[in-house]
Parts: C-alpha cells; sequence; structure tokens
C-alpha cells in the first residue's frame, strides 16, 4: 500500500503493523473515508487513553522547529497537574514567539477559589521556571468555559501569524482544539494535516480566517506526571470529573492522612488544626496515627490504601517525603496531578510525600 493515510483525530500516519506506536489502525479501518487510529478511536468511544510514545528526539525537533518559525504559541497547563504540564526549555526553544499560557480544567476548582489568586500563582511558578508568558488565561476546554475570551486573545496577539498549540499529553489539549475546532468553523472536517519542517511528524492544521493557521503539535509526554505511574482505570478516579468538594480534617499533631496510596500527609508539630484536602472526590482518605503509619500503608496500599488498586500498585514507585515549616496562615500543600490541602494556621510542621518523581511544592491558598 503506497498510499498515505492521516489520522484524522491525531494527524499521524497511518501503520498497520505496531499496535504501541502511534498512528496504528487494523487493516479492517482502511476502507472507511474517515481513517481515525486505534488511540484517537478509543478516546473518542470509550474515553480511554493510550499513550503514545513520543521519542526525546522528535520532542526537541517539534520544539527546534517552532523557533524557526513565526506566530502564536499557546501552551496549555493542566491547573491540577502544573508541573506534570510543563515543558522543560519551551522558553528557550521558541526564541522571540510570544507564548500564551492557557491553564485548562477550571470547572474542577471549588467556587471558593479565587480566580485571580489562580492566575498569580500561575505567572508566578511560570517566572521560576523561567517563562514569560504575554498572558495567562483559565479555561475549561470540556465545559466551554472562558474559550471565547481566548479566541480574543489569540487574534490580538497571534498579529496576523499563525499559532501552535503545545502542551503534554493528558492535559485537554484535543478537547481544547475540538472546541476551537467547532468555535472557529462550526464544522468538523476542514482539518487538515500538514508536514512540520525538521521533524517527522504530522502536524493538524486548522485553517484561520485570514489565511494563516492554527497547528496542533502532538502531546508530550512529561514523566513526572502521576498518570504514567497508574493504572488507566484509576486514573479516571483521580482526575476530578466535577467541581472539587472540599474536605475539612481537625487534626492533632502526631497524625496522618493517606490520598489513596498515592500520597502522604503528616500533621509533624503545631497545635490542633484544620486542614482542608481538596482532590478528586472518589479518592478515599485514610487518616492514622504518625507512629502507624509506616505500616499500615505496608500492610494495606492497594488494599484499604487505594487508589492504585489490585497489582497496579507494585507499578507505583514509593513515596518520597518532603518537609515544609509553614509560617503563614493559608498555605496550599500542592501534590501535582492530584490536588491540594490547604494548611489553615500558620507556625506548623508537615510532611508531603509523594511517589518518586512526582512534584510536590507549597503556594498561598487559592482562597
Ligand atoms: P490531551 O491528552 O492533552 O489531548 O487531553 P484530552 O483532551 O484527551 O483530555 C484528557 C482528560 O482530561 C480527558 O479525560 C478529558 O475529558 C479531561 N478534560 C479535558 N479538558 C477538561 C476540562 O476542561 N475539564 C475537565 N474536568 N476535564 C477535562
Amino acid at each position: 500500500m503506497n498510499e498515505k493515510y492521516v489520522c484524522i483525530g491525531c494527524g499521524s500516519s497511518i501503520q498497520t503493523e505496531d499496535p504501541t506506536q502511534p498512528g496504528y489502525a487494523p487493516e479492517s479501518s482502511l476502507n472507511k473515508e474517515d481513517i481515525i487510529c486505534q488511540r484517537c478511536f478509543r478516546l473518542k468511544n470509550y474515553n480511554e487513553l493510550q499513550p503514545v510514545p513520543l521519542t526525546d528526539d522528535d520532542f526537541l525537533r517539534i520544539l527546534n522547529g517552532l523557533g524557526q518559525r513565526k506566530g502564536l504559541i499557546v501552551k496549555i497547563v493542566d491547573i491540577f497537574d502544573f508541573n506534570g504540564s510543563w515543558i522543560p526549555g519551551l522558553q528557550r526553544f521558541v526564541g522571540k514567539n510570544p507564548i500564551l499560557l492557557v491553564a485548562n480544567k477550571v470547572d474542577l476548582l471549588p467556587k471558593s477559589v479565587n480566580k485571580n489568586k489562580v492566575i498569580n500563582w500561575l505567572q508566578a511558578e511560570s517566572k521560576k521556571l523561567g517563562l514569560k508568558p504575554i498572558d495567562v488565561k483559565l479555561v475549561s476546554a470540556y465545559k466551554g468555559i472562558g474559550l471565547e475570551e481566548v479566541m480574543d486573545s489569540l487574534d490580538e496577539y497571534r498579529n496576523g501569524q499563525d499559532v501552535f498549540v503545545v502542551g503534554c499529553t493528558n492535559v485537554g489539549k484535543s478537547t481544547f482544539i475540538n472546541r476551537i475546532i467547532k468555535q472557529a468553523t462550526g464544522e468538523n472536517d476542514v482539518i487538515t494535516t500538514s508536514y512540520f519542517p525538521g521533524t517527522t511528524l504530522d502536524l493538524i492544521e486548522i485553517p484561520l480566517e485570514d489565511g494563516q493557521a492554527l497547528f496542533d503539535t502532538p502531546g508530550i509526554i512529561n514523566h513526572h506526571q502521576m498518570a504514567h505511574y497508574i493504572s488507566e482505570k484509576d486514573l479516571k478516579k483521580i482526575t476530578p470529573k466535577k467541581e472539587i468538594k472540599p474536605k475539612v480534617f481537625q487534626l492533632n499533631c502526631e497524625q496522618t492522612l493517606y490520598l489513596g496510596a498515592l500520597a502522604r500527609f503528616d500533621f509533624i508539630k503545631g497545635d490542633r488544626s484544620s486542614f482542608t484536602v481538596h482532590i478528586s472526590n472518589e479518592i478515599e482518605i485514610h487518616r492514622t496515627k504518625l507512629e502507624n503509619a509506616d505500616a499500615l500503608y505496608e500492610q494495606h496500599k492497594g488494599g484499604l490504601l487505594t487508589p492504585p488498586s489490585g497489582d497496579s500498585i507494585d507499578r507505583l514507585p514509593p513515596l518520597v517525603r518532603r518537609e515544609f515549616s509553614i509560617k503563614e496562615p493559608k498555605t496550599d500543600i500542592v501534590f501535582s496531578g492530584l490536588g491540594w490541602i490547604t494548611v489553615q494556621h500558620p507556625d506548623v510542621v508537615v510532611a508531603a510525600y509523594v511517589p518518586k518523581g512526582v512534584e510536590v511544592m507549597i503556594r498561598p491558598s487559592l482562597i
């Protein structure tokens, strides 16, 4: 078969040999008019994630390619996984091109969260990591919140040039792009694909009114994402589906909270105090005495402490401890990819544990 087929979902060249590589589709699907790869098919029909390996070389080629083109870079991050959504060195690679930071999944934040504080936090964190976005926008690609504003910003900041959308896998980039397509065109079938100089990867190209285009780049796998250490079933559990309901715990010092078996929080020093947990409503929170916490984990991870459940607990890297001495009232301990715990009172010492490779950090409370 010499003719080249391209997936209408992600733009990969269709191949029928290797199910683990991008663009795999079974032979039988080649007779259809619109060919879609197995990964996109599953994502669309079963809401199932199938990671596609993108080698570091491909990744570097894409980033280098962006630096050689002129246009607006739209970087999508997941508000619940800022570190896991990070593309190291992006600013260096994209050169002088402006970057618009779009933070997705705003629909999951509790109503009490102050949006300006979220934007300030995102700006401060970006700066720490060496990125200077021209602007920060909050959206829910899923619910369609904030999209018109983003569209206006795209038009304003792109200055008549192309737009390149970049992001790690699982941040909601596909959902965002699909929304943009609907908003920009009112139909689904105007997507074309385009060979991107310097890479072997096809990009999805969405024509814009003035002859320029919006390009979707492949999702980049960030190995610091909690998502890579757990099963697809558990990923659905830990990814909140609706607005998070904060849960308040009154703790004495030397008490521990387990967030499933994925994270642990120790209250080490300080007066009895309240701690507000913001994680998916489906993760079980377990309270225990600090002195019993290690033994409990060894005996009950994957069972009483879940997710991860069953055998998939063996894929989880060991938990790593970080201690924080909190001086300010209302400080969030952020567990990347999971959520956060607000420490309400100052002058306490706490420890946070996350699987090795996953980030944990503190920030002023968003509420
Ligand atoms: P991609 O890998 O970056 O292309 O991400 P997807 O678009 O496939 O989305 C990853 C997961 O996040 C899916 O389960 C989506 O349903 C979910 N998702 C995407 N956008 C949003 C959003 O705005 N809000 C919520 N709650 N979930 C979202």
